[in-house]
């Protein structure tokens, strides 16, 4: 095995740069993760919901068990849902159900720090991780082509292999000077808790309207978690309003699919952007997660994309191990590339794809209303939850199933 002297660098120790790390060390590789913020290992079930929760897919979920991740959450919390119901304000209506499939649940929703707890509990039992709580400084290549990272806390640290996985504001992306094509949505979307006065039934439940998507998504008795998508001068508005005119107007975006919504305080509203960087690698380094790409958050599909670069990057790097190639060699790199640079860019169109379908354009409506009777066909709604469970029809289906 070519293993490099220096652990392998991560920048981010969000869902996915720590996942990537847990990855690697059983992988048998050395790794140095740098995350900024302090990361709340003792996270439990007594605590009030954290405001980012994701819907979980099949391909994430078998990721989280190979790792021997996945005890860690369901010993805090998850909620599984079996269904979706979809529908708009012009009366279209379906749910998609998981015994369509024959499988027991389409997904889970997890809090995000539910996820991060429990990498960073397997994490810390891997005597081939260091995890330091700073941020780089600066970073430069020495005469050896080895990336050279500054930290804050005055460290220096020497990789032949560099992984950005910061965020959407990724600084690893800037100092590697790697391209990024964006589209502002112009929209934001509010989360946060809410009762609701009907059982969600284990199912998420999607209103579509004018303004964009309301969703509530199921957490626990009569609790959901909501992605509220409005403009941004009216996200900033119904933010900063009084609570009870708050609640009647996310009851009425929500179109009362679960009756009377009361928000558990506080909430919050993030901008809405897709980001695709044009390429993912570069010398001795690579981007992963939202530092790479993000995607409209509409299909819960951010975190999962993350997860299966790590899936890719697991199988490309075993492949390189096997074969005594450098992790670092080009040859390798551009495979990561090849395998994911192309399935984002579909996932995001697929996204613009929903944005366009479910407009008040005259197109897309009269286009609603022709096919509106295939929503109620069983072999059509199977392909569909299929898509809700899977996130695709191929690729992850066939590898990760
Ligand atoms: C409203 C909304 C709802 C969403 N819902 C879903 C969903 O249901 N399902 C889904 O799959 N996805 C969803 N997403 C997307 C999902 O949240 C992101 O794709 C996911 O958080 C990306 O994880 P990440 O680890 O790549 O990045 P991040 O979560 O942004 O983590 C980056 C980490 O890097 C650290 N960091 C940043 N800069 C530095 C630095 N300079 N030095 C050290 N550390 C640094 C940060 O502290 C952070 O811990 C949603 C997104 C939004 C906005």
């Amino acid at each position: 095995m070519i293993q490099t002297k220096e652990p392998i660098v991560i920048i981010g120790g969000g869902m996915i740069g720590a996942t990537c790390a847990l990855m690697l060390c059983q992988l048998g590789l050395d790794v140095h993760l740098i995350e900024a913020d302090l990361i709340d290992d003792k996270r439990d079930n007594t605590r009030p919901y954290d405001l980012r929760v994701s819907a979980i897919q099949h391909s994430t979920e078998s990721l989280l068990k190979s790792l021997g991740v996945w005890d860690g959450i369901l010993q805090r919390r998850l909620c599984p849902f079996h269904a979706m119901h979809i529908q708009d304000w012009t009366g279209l209506q379906t749910q998609l159900n998981a015994h369509d499939l024959h499988e027991p649940v389409l997904g889970y929703l997890i809090e995000n720090d539910v996820i991060t707890a429990a990498v960073f509990d397997q994490l810390r039992k891997q005597t081939r991780c260091t995890i330091s709580q700073t941020t780089p400084q600066s970073i430069f290549r020495n005469d050896q082509g080895n990336w050279c990272v500054n930290l804050h806390n005055g460290a220096q640290l020497t990789t032949s292999l560099l992984i950005g996985a910061d965020g959407a504001q990724s600084q690893v992306r800037a100092w590697l000077e790697l391209e990024q094509d964006q589209n502002d949505y112009h929209q934001h979307c509010i989360v946060g808790t809410v009762t609701t006065e009907k059982d969600h039934q284990h199912t998420c439940w999607q209103h579509y309207r004018p303004e964009g998507p309301f969703a509530l998504l199921p957490l626990a008795e009569k609790c959901c978690s909501i992605a509220w998508y409005l403009p941004k001068e009216a996200a900033q508005q119904w933010l900063n309003a009084a609570p009870t005119a708050r609640n009647q107007a996310m009851t009425e975006a929500s179109a009362h699919m679960l009756g009377t919504l009361t928000a558990m305080e506080p909430l919050a509203a993030f901008p809405l952007v897709r980001r695709q960087t044009k390429h993912y690698i570069q010398e001795n380094s690579l981007l992963i997660g939202d530092a790479a790409h993000t995607v409209h958050p509409q299909a819960g599909q951010g975190v999962n994309l993350g997860m299966l670069d790590i899936i890719a990057l697991e199988s490309i790097f075993r492949h390189a191990l096997a074969h005594h190639q450098p992790l670092y060699d080009a040859r390798v790199l551009i495979k990561f590339e090849q395998a994911r640079h192309h399935d984002a860019t579909l996932v995001q169109r697929g996204m613009e794809g929903l944005n366009w379908l479910f407009s008040d354009k005259p197109l897309p409506m009269q286009l609603r209303k022709l096919t509106s009777p295939l929503l109620h066909i069983t072999p059509f709604k199977t392909l569909l939850a299929a898509v809700g469970r899977y996130g695709r029809l191929t690729g992850s289906l066939k590898n990760n199933a």
